[in-house]
């Protein structure tokens, strides 16, 4: 008899249901949940090619050490022993869990519990710092949380919707599908696209604003410059929900026109076009996604957004907001959860005492971890240089997406003790795995994850575990207890972890806390089993969900105002006399990051098969390469050599390359080798998106 389970996609932010059939033969197929509100029933390729990822080809079925097979009780007590020898000789930073925002929430809670409450450090992170940490930054900085204001309807109802650093065509497609379909029933509607590469999205654009690669500070200073001298001017909400109008104008107001023009090689009659666009259209969303975040000044862009939509009180009402789209499926929860090295649990901050002890207070737990632990970037560099020296990985292949890739493979393959946890025997990490164990894959896990708008959903299981592979979480809480902490992290199911997780958003809250879904703090199996989606928060008082923030006020910080943040326009340039180019890394539409499960797919491989250099007409006459030709892509990290595809949808003097292919691929097909580790100083995120580089064409003997 068919079956039919209701799921979530497990690709990027937009997080679209998904209804899984088997059917009668045992074949699976997919379509898009019409009840699911953030895709009512849509699904883009990657989505639609679920069912064409999920066969056990190359599935790792049994723990192994050291490359043999192993049992569970073996390796677990391995893992267990070696950690807490690290932890017992060297300290407690020591050791670290790096992991992933495609982990389900129920996975970020234990890893977050065991490493900041248990072991007492706070040396987890995840690849969401390379995702979306710097918008998590300018939340806090502006709104006192990492609060998103507004909704996915937001888009469909704004009179006028900026995309800042999004190719939302290609990885937002579903959202992209809606706003398509919003403009096209209000002819009104108008886009403007803020992006160095004329993507698919520019093509929806009614203003395009070939930007160079890191304007977007100067762009939005000179924005707000301007509002400030017009009627779009909220005077009212300013003086009454904001601090610190006063210095973000005096450093905005600093720029003049000729400056703005360098700065964001805009002409000046574009500037003033889109200045005017915000000024007269009340209803405005500003979505920015990579373009923003993966940035040296990425808070600092998203605080210029913000400052924005700020003075002109335009946030939190329908159609109206600052929004933050975020690249992966759970990277929202895992913030909820601290799943990341600077926050805490349920929004609260680590650098703050009371949030610590009322953490402590809740897990009972013996230790409790009270400053920030490595970031991304700085936990790889302190694996290189032995500080940390045992690291478990969890569904993630930094071998390959991290920035400074080579010497990420070096430091891992030098750490003394390294567990990788994952679905796939063969990926550039788990080949330099000391135990390595087995996960459950998309179709047979359960647990929940949160979208862009905040909206918390299950995946559901609807096939079995293959061979031995155990959830994530569950392998966490089996370390911990093997570790000494037998009654923390005594779980049972899936449900647990989350009902536990729901009870500390809520515990000791006084209402200072935006993250509070109390309400499911008593969930029991059958109900979390079946979890309709909600968005946060939903206080166990409240059975009214907050679907926007912060248009009558109320934000975070002690006084309940936002801050305007006083930002400067940084130098953008790069490039040397050796190194003259910038590159630009990114996603395309068919392909999923290293692309361990999309690569499965032949449909979605026969959208774009190799790694490929976007590059403009003149660059490419320059370097004496014609398309298809091979170019070598050099920087002082390391090198890259992809086929040149040459368009003028490609700014001069840079080139798009994505992020995808590995060295398995063909060798030194891994962009990320090439992209130097520099980083947002406030959020540690890598600036992947403007890389000083030297590009040549390679003579094939
Ligand atoms: Fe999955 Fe994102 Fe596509 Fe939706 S838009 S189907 S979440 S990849």
């Amino acid at each position: 008899m068919s079956t039919e389970t209701k799921t979530t996609c497990p690709y990027c932010g937009v997080g679209c249901g998904v209804i899984a059939r088997i059917d009668d033969a045992g074949t699976v197929s997919v379509r898009g949940d019409p009840d699911h509100p953030a895709n009512f029933g849509r699904l883009c390729s990657k989505g639609s090619a679920l069912a064409e990822t999920i066969d056990l080809d190359g599935r790792i079925l049994h723990p192994q050490i050291d490359g043999r097979r192993a049992d569970w009780d073996e390796a677990l007590d391995l893992v267990a022993t070696r950690f807490s020898e690290t932890i017992a000789e060297h300290g407690p930073d020591s050791v670290a869990f790096y992991v992933s925002g495609q982990l389900l929430t129920e996975d970020y809670y234990v890893a977050n519990k065991l490493m900041k409450g248990f072991i007492g450090s706070a040396n987890i992170d995840t690849n969401s710092r390379l995702c979306m940490s710097s918008s998590v930054a300018g939340h806090r900085r502006a709104f006192g949380a990492d609060t998103v204001p507004g909704t996915y309807e937001d888009i469909e109802l704004a009179d006028l919707v900026i995309l800042t650093g999004s190719n939302l065509a290609w990885c937002h497609p579903v959202i992209y599908q809606r706003l398509a379909a919003a403009k096209a029933a209000r002819p009104g509607m108008k886009v403007v696209v803020i992006d160095p590469r004329r993507t698919m999205t520019a093509d929806i654009a009614d203003l395009h604003l070939a930007i160079r690669p890191d304007g977007d500070v100067a762009l939005f200073m000179g924005l707000l410059a301007h509002l400030a001298g017009t009627a779009a001017i909220d005077q009212n909400y300013i003086g009454t929900h904001t601090t610190g109008f006063a210095e973000a104008f005096a450093a905005a107001s600093a720029l003049d026109i000729a400056e703005l023009m360098e700065l964001t090689g805009l002409p000046s009659m574009q500037l003033r076009q889109f200045f005017r666009l915000f000024e007269e259209t009340e209803k405005v969303v500003t979505c920015y996604s990579q373009g923003v975040n993966q940035s040296a000044s990425g808070t600092d862009k998203v605080n210029a957004i913000i400052n924005c939509h700020l003075a002109t009180g335009r946030i939190g009402r329908p159609g109206m907001g600052p929004f933050s789209l975020t690249g992966q499926p759970n990277a929202m929860g895992g913030r909820e959860v601290g799943g990341l090295a600077n926050m805490l649990a349920a929004h609260m901050a680590i650098e703050n005492a009371e949030d610590c002890d009322r953490v402590q207070r809740f897990w009972q737990s013996p230790a409790i971890a009270r400053w920030p632990g490595f970031k991304a970037v700085d936990m790889f560099r302190a694996v290189a240089d032995g500080r940390v020296k045992a690291l478990w990985i969890m569904a993630t292949n930094p071998v390959v997406s991290m920035p400074d890739a080579d010497a990420v493979a070096a430091a891992i393959a030098a750490c003394p003790f390294v567990v990788v946890s994952d679905v796939l025997q063969d990926t550039d990490t788990t080949k330099l795995a000391h135990v390595l164990l087995p996960s459950l894959g998309w179709a047979e896990k359960d647990g929940t994850v949160t979208n862009s708008e905040r909206r918390i959903s299950r995946q559901r299981a609807y096939l079995p575990a293959p061979g031995e592979a155990r959830a994530d979480w569950w392998q966490l809480a089996e370390v911990g207890r093997r570790m000494g902490f037998e009654d923390a992290f005594s779980f049972p199911s899936a449900a647990t972890v989350f009902a536990e997780h729901a009870t500390l958003s809520a515990f000791e809250n006084d209402g200072g806390r935006d993250f509070d879904i109390g309400a499911y703090a008593r969930i029991d199996g059958a109900a979390y089993d079946g979890l309709a989606p909600f968005q946060w928060p939903q206080p166990a008082a409240s059975q009214v969900q907050t679907t926007r923030f912060f248009a009558d006020g109320g934000f975070y910080h002690a006084d309940r105002k936002a801050r305007f943040v006083a930002v400067n326009a940084p130098a953008t340039d790069r490039t040397s006399a050796d190194f003259p180019l910038t590159l630009n890394t990114g996603r395309i539409r068919d392909q999923w990051h290293t692309m361990t499960r999309t690569g499965k797919s032949a449909r979605l491989s026969a959208h774009i098969a190799e790694p490929f250099a976007e590059i403009h007409p003149r660059d490419a006459m320059e370097i004496g390469v014609a398309s298809a030709g091979l170019v070598e892509i050099e920087s002082p990290y390391g090198k890259a050599v992809v086929r040149a595809l040459v368009t003028e949808r490609q700014a001069r003097g840079s080139l798009f390359v994505p992020m995808h292919w590995n060295d398995q691929f063909a060798a030194k097909a891994r962009i990320d080798a090439v992209v130097a580790p520099i980083t947002d100083p406030f959020s540690g995120q890598p600036a992947s998106k403007n890389v000083a580089i030297a590009a040549r064409r390679l003579k094939v003997a």
